[in-house]
């Protein structure tokens, strides 16, 4: 069976963490000491951020970008419905309100001319999401932001080391959330996040803010979260952030074979835009046929599955809450499939899921 994501590391990477994981154990320091420091300066400088700050997951980076930028109760988030519902999650933990846009059938990104009339006061930030790794027209949703006067937080839970000419996503809101979940592609051994930001204040409130809101000991000048990222994960990301660069370049040449040998077929890919990279998180195909397609495939060995079959907007935790028209997610939703798409992925492996794919179209 082909998996649809693989998480193993190999021999060489998997001896380091070991021994990373037992420094951290004899060092006795699991909370907020020097290997955190340490990755922290290492991910900036990956990212090419001004400062970056560890926190318990991606979720909790998107929430805590929101407080320090002074979103929060009463306010309104403009943002997607094609995503992740955990970016809804975020707007909501914070006592804000999250307002569906639709995506470009394009890139299926935030699309700011889905939004209608006049912005609603209350309208505060927007949270575009880079999703499956592919980044956003930061160019237009920052010239949009601009003129409506909106704090743009950058949903990059799924784009590390995604770029767009020479900056990386993550640097070009007011502040970023980025997921370690085990299965992004920086992924740790569970959970863990990390905000990016080019303001040296608010990088120091989210320090603050993710310690209880503690600025001297004992001493609690707001009311914050507990929500750091561990002394464990921080070393063993570490150790996987310098494979990240390499692993990404295997990700997009995978992608671009699929590309290139499934072009000819009744399918549509995810567009990149020109001069940008996309980190391919996932590698996502649309046709009508999908349901047929993935039962199909199981049938050859091979896993596929679906990111995400229901709109955020369209799910009974969110439906109460407001949107704009949203075609585009809508039939998205109905259409998209994930194939296996990963570092270690073998030419084998690959050209046989292009093999059954064409074989699938010869059927129908
Ligand atoms: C994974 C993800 C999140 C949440 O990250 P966690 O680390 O699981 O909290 C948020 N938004 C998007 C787009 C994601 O892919």
């Amino acid at each position: 069976m082909i998996p649809l994501v693989d998480l193993s590391t190999d021999k060489k990477l998997t001896a380091k963490i070991k021994a990373t994981v037992c420094d951290v154990i004899d060092s006795k320091n699991y909370i907020l000491g020097e290997r955190l420091k340490s990755f922290e300066k290492k991910f900036t400088g990956f990212i090419g951020a001004e400062d970056a700050v560890g926190v318990g997951s991606g979720t909790d980076a998107l929430r805590l970008c929101l407080r320090a930028l002074g979103v929060g109760a009463g306010d309104m988030v403009l943002t997607v419905g094609f995503t992740s519902p955990f970016t809804a999650i975020a707007i909501l933990e914070e006592g804000a309100m999250p307002v569906f846009c639709d995506i470009d059938p394009e890139t299926w990104t935030l699309d700011v001319k889905s939004i209608e009339g006049k912005l609603d006061s209350h309208i505060k930030a927007i949270m575009p999401v880079h999703i499956y790794g592919n980044p956003c027209n930061m160019d237009v949703i920052l010239e949009f932001a601009k003129k409506n006067n909106l704090v743009v937080i950058e949903d990059a839970c799924q784009a590390v080391g995604a770029s767009i000419g020479s900056k990386m996503t993550g640097t070009f809101g007011d502040a970023a959330a980025f997921s370690f979940y085990p299965t992004k592609n920086l992924g740790g051994m569970g959970d863990g996040g990390m905000v990016t930001t080019a303001s040296g204040e608010t990088a120091e409130m989210i320090r603050v803010l993710r310690h209880g809101g503690q600025t001297k000991r004992f001493w609690h000048e707001y009311a914050g979260i507990n929500s750091r990222l561990d002394e464990m994960q921080a070393a063993i990301l570490e150790e996987k952030l310098a494979y990240l660069k390499e692993d990404n370049r295997k990700r997009a040449g995978l992608a671009g074979k699929y590309v290139r040998e499934l072009g000819n077929l009744p399918l549509k890919f995810q567009e990149v835009l020109t001069g940008a990279f996309s980190c391919w998180h996932q590698f996502v195909v649309l046709t009508p046929l999908r349901d047929r397609l993935k039962e199909f495939l199981l049938k050859k060995d091979i896993t596929t599955d679906i990111y995400y079959p229901y709109a955020v907007y369209s799910q009974k935790a969110f439906m109460e809450f407001p949107k704009f028209k949203t075609p585009v997610t809508d039939k998205l939703s109905g259409q998209v499939l994930s194939i296996p798409l990963y570092p270690s992925l073998s030419d084998g492996d690959c050209d046989y899921i292009i093999k059954s794919i064409k074989e699938f179209f010869k059927t129908v």
